[in-house]
C-alpha cells in the first residue's frame, strides 16, 4: 500500500509543502494544481525537487469539467488534456485525476460520459499515462460514487480507473455496501477525509472544513471497512481543504496526516481481520493519571507547597537524588520539581511554573512508547541515578511529557524506588480530595485537531462534539478526549479571540500547556469548607447565578443556600447532577484547581456553567497591556490573587 498525501492539504508554498511531506515520512503526494500555477519554478524544477526529497508526484489533480460537454467544447476539452499530460511529462508524473463536470452547459448520460472517458483513456494510453474519475458530491450529473463506477466500468479501458473519496461519498449518507463489490484493481485511488458534522452546503463544508480521519465526525471507519473488504492495497492519500490548516504549521500537519493515515488503516485492517499494512502495537486503554509532575522556582516553592497543604495534601516521600518531592491525598500524587536542570527546568524557563508533565496508568509502558513512536510521537530520555527508574515518555503539549506507568513492569513502585518516604509537618486528615476528575489543556486553536488526534490515535479514547463556550473575550472552542471508563477525561481548549481567558493563558504561560486540573470529592460542601479553613480563596460566583439558579433548578432554598455559601456552580442532567468550584489561579500565568462532585453518574463538564465560570475569572485578571508587577515582567501570584 502506498500513502500519499495532496499538497492542497498545506499551508506554504510548494517548495516548502514538499519539504514538510516528505520530513513526515511520505513517498509519494499528490499535486494540486493551483500549487504548480502559484509557484514560480518550471515544472521540471518541481520534478527534480521532489526527487531530491524522495518523493514521486503520484497523482496531478484535479482536471475539471470534462465529461459531457456539446461540440465544440468537447473537442477543446479534450485537447486541453493533451496540455495537462504535456505538463504531467514534465512533472515526471503519469496520474490525471478528473472530477466530475460542474459546469452548467455540461450534458447528462451515464453512456456519454463513458465514450468520453474511452476516448480520453485512448489518448492517455498513448502518451503513456492512465486518468481515473471521482464523483464530486456536488457534481453536476454525476455526484454519486455509484455513478461515477458505473461510468468507469462501461469506458471499460485499462487506462481508465475510478477514484473513492471518503468525503464525497459520506456528506451525501450514499449506501456503502456496493463499494464492496468494486473490483480492487479498477480502483487507482482511494483520498481520505473527515469532517465535522454541520448543516451546509457541500461545496463550502469541502472546501474549509474538511479534517484528517479521526479528527472529524464522519463515519470514516466503515467506509474503510467497505475499502478493506474489496482487498484493496493501492494509493491512498489524504485530500484536506481546510482554513485550520491553511493558518498551520506545515510540517505539524504533514505529520498529523500521516499519523492518521497509519491509525485508521491499522484500525481499519484489524476490524476486517486483515494483515495490517502499518502494525501498529495494539491500542491500549488508559487506566488514569498516576501523577501529574509541576516545575517550580525556588523562590515560589514555599507558597506553593502552603497551597498544597491548604488543599489538603501532605509530603509523602522526598526524591532519593533529586530536590523533587511527592504529595499525596485520596488518590491524587502530585510531584513537585524545583530542580536547576534537567528537563523540569528547562520547562521551568520557558513556561514558568507550570504542569510540565503527566504520568499515565496503562497495562504495558513500553508497548505504549513503541505504539507511540510508531505513530511518530517523540520520545523522551533522561539519565537517571543507578536504581532509579526509567520511566517511559514522549513529548506532548507544548513540549511537556507524558510518561506511562505499569505494573507489570513494576514503574507504579516509583513511590518506593525513587522516593524516600516522610512524616510530614502537620499532615492533617486531608480535605476529601479523592482522585484526579479531569484535566484540561489550552492550546491555540490552530492545534487543537493535532491533539484531538494525538490522543485517540495513542489510546482507546473517544472525542465527544466540540462545544462553543462564550467568554467574556470571544469564544472558546471545547473538545472532551475520554475512555469509555472515565479513567482519564481530557478536556481541550482553544480560541481564535486573543482576549479570551484560553488566549491570555497561551501568552502569560508562554505556550500551550495544562490551564487547570479537577479533583474529584465525594462531599464538595465539606471539601470547599476545608480549603476555605485552610486559607484557600474560592472564584466568587456572581448572586445572579443562584438566582437564575432559583428559577430553573427544583432545588429548594436550603440547597441553593449552600451552593451560594460556597461559591459551588451546578448542573444536572435527567437526575445525574455535578457541582463544581474553581480557586483563584494559584500560578502565574493563571493555572487553578476545579473541585467536582459527581453524582449519579453524571458525565459532562458542566459547560452550561462555563461562560459564568470564564465571566468571573476574567474579573479576576488584569486586563490585557497592563503593566506587569515584579522584576521577570510577569504577574506576582501572591500580589494579583491573594493567594
Ligand atoms: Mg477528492
Ligand atoms: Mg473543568
Amino acid at each position: 500500500m502506498d500513502f500519499a498525501i495532496a499538497t492542497v492539504c498545506l499551508s506554504g508554498t510548494l517548495d516548502e509543502k514538499l519539504q514538510a511531506i516528505a520530513r513526515a515520512g511520505f513517498r509519494s503526494v499528490e499535486i494540486f494544481e493551483n500549487d504548480l500555477l502559484s509557484y514560480a519554478g518550471t515544472p521540471a524544477e518541481v520534478r527534480r525537487m521532489a526527487e531530491d526529497l524522495g518523493l514521486r508526484i503520484a497523482v496531478y489533480q484535479p482536471f475539471r469539467d470534462f465529461e459531457g460537454m456539446p461540440e465544440p467544447r468537447r473537442s477543446k476539452v479534450l485537447s486541453r488534456a493533451e496540455r495537462k499530460f504535456d505538463a504531467m511529462a514534465e512533472l515526471g508524473c503519469d496520474f490525471l485525476m478528473v472530477c466530475s463536470n460542474v459546469a452548467p452547459d455540461s450534458l447528462g448520460g451515464i453512456d456519454r460520459a463513458a465514450a468520453d472517458f474511452r476516448e480520453l483513456g485512448e489518448r492517455a494510453a498513448q502518451r503513456g499515462v492512465r486518468v481515473a474519475y471521482e464523483a464530486l458530491a456536488w457534481g453536476r450529473h454525476v455526484n454519486d460514487y455509484r455513478d461515477a463506477w458505473e461510468i468507469v466500468r462501461r469506458a471499460d479501458h485499462p487506462s481508465v480507473g475510478f477514484v473513492l473519496d471518503s468525503f464525497h461519498v459520506l456528506v451525501r449518507g450514499t449506501d456503502l455496501r456496493p463499494i464492496r463489490s468494486i473490483p480492487p484493481d479498477r480502483i487507482f485511488l482511494v483520498q481520505l477525509a473527515d469532517a465535522p458534522l454541520l448543516q451546509m452546503d457541500y461545496l463550502s463544508w469541502s472546501r474549509h472544513y474538511r479534517s484528517f480521519p479521526g479528527q472529524g465526525e464522519l463515519p470514516v471507519g466503515d467506509f474503510l471497512d467497505a475499502l478493506v473488504a474489496t482487498g484493496f492495497d493501492g494509493l491512498t492519500s489524504l485530500e484536506i481543504f481546510s482554513d485550520r490548516f491553511r493558518a498551520a504549521s506545515s510540517r505539524r500537519v504533514a505529520q498529523d496526516g500521516h499519523r492518521s493515515l497509519l491509525f485508521a488503516l491499522d484500525e481499519a485492517a484489524r476490524r476486517g481481520g486483515r494483515p495490517s499494512p502499518v502494525a501498529l502495537p495494539p491500542r491500549p486503554a488508559c487506566e488514569g493519571i498516576e501523577f501529574l509532575e509541576f516545575t517550580i522556582g525556588e523562590t515560589a516553592l514555599p507558597a506553593f507547597e502552603a497551597v498544597l497543604r491548604a488543599l489538603g495534601f501532605r509530603r509523602a516521600g522526598r526524591h532519593r537524588s533529586k530536590n523533587v518531592t511527592h504529595w499525596r491525598q485520596g488518590r491524587v500524587n502530585l510531584v513537585v520539581n524545583a530542580e536547576l536542570e534537567g528537563f523540569a527546568h528547562s520547562f521551568y524557563v520557558a513556561h514558568g511554573a507550570a504542569v510540565c508533565a503527566m504520568a499515565l496508568r496503562v497495562g504495558d509502558a513500553r508497548q505504549t512508547v513503541d505504539r507511540a513512536v510508531a505513530l511518530l510521537d517523540e520520545p523522551f530520555n533522561q539519565a537517571v541515578e543507578t536504581g532509579e527508574l526509567e520511566i517511559p515518555a514522549v513529548r506532548g503539549l507544548g513540549g511537556s511529557l507524558l510518561y506511562f506507568v505499569d505494573s507489570a513492569s513494576g514503574l507504579d513502585r516509583l513511590w518506593e524506588v525513587d522516593f524516600a518516604p516522610v512524616q510530614d509537618e502537620g499532615a492533617a486528615g486531608g480535605t476529601g480530595l479523592a482522585s484526579i476528575d479531569h484535566v484540561a489543556q489550552t492550546m491555540s486553536y490552530e492545534e487543537m485537531l493535532s491533539w484531538v488526534l494525538f490522543y485517540t490515535a495513542l489510546f482507546r479514547m473517544e472525542k465527544t462534539p466540540a462545544q462553543a463556550v462564550i467568554d467574556p473575550g470571544g469564544i472558546v472552542q471545547s473538545q472532551v478526549v475520554e475512555d469509555a471508563g472515565g479513567a482519564f477525561r481530557l478536556v481541550l481548549n482553544a480560541s481564535q479571540s486573543d482576549h479570551t481567558l484560553s488566549s491570555r493563558f497561551l501568552t502569560e504561560a508562554f505556550g500551550p500547556g495544562m490551564q487547570h486540573v479537577a479533583f474529584g470529592t465525594a462531599d464538595i460542601v465539606a471539601t470547599v469548607q476545608g480549603l476555605r479553613a485552610g486559607g484557600i480563596e474560592l472564584l466568587p460566583i456572581p448572586e445572579n447565578y443562584y438566582d437564575d439558579l432559583e428559577t430553573r433548578s427544583d432545588l429548594d432554598e436550603a440547597a441553593i443556600e449552600q451552593l451560594r455559601a460556597n461559591d459551588i456552580l451546578y448542573d444536572r442532567d435527567g437526575a445525574a447532577e455535578f457541582l463544581h468550584a474553581y480557586t483563584k489561579p494559584v500560578l502565574e500565568g493563571g493555572f487553578f484547581f476545579e473541585i467536582v462532585e459527581r453524582r449519579g453518574g453524571y458525565a459532562g463538564f458542566g459547560a452550561a456553567n462555563a461562560p459564568i465560570r470564564l465571566a468571573a475569572q476574567s474579573r479576576l485578571v488584569p486586563p490585557p497591556g497592563m503593566p506587569r508587577v515584579g522584576g521577570t515582567g510577569r504577574t506576582d501570584p501572591a500580589g494579583e490573587y491573594g493567594l
